[in-house]
């Protein structure tokens, strides 16, 4: 990880404010400053629970975001 995609990992996000936050933050990386782009979409059998990947153009860092739905409050996790 590095200070152009994000310096720490979220395990839960605390609320739907909370994560509008971050997303809105992701989004302005990727389209503003470009310091990230949006890997391949990852989606299971189950619609419900796909995640997206994320890469750090700088670091090349991975990160695993998942959007909180009525199955759960959401992560955005470093791929290892
Ligand atoms: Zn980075």
């Amino acid at each position: 990880m590095c200070d152009k995609c994000f310096s720490e990992q979220i395990e839960s996000f605390r609320s739907k404010e909370d994560f509008e936050k971050f997303d809105l933050e992701l989004t302005m990386k990727i389209a503003n400053e470009k310091s990230i782009k949006m890997g391949k979409f990852v989606n299971t059998a189950w619609k419900d629970i796909g995640y997206q990947i994320y890469i750090c153009k700088i670091c090349k860092q991975q990160w695993k975001l998942s959007a909180p739905d009525t199955s759960g409050k959401g992560y955005f996790l470093q791929l290892k």
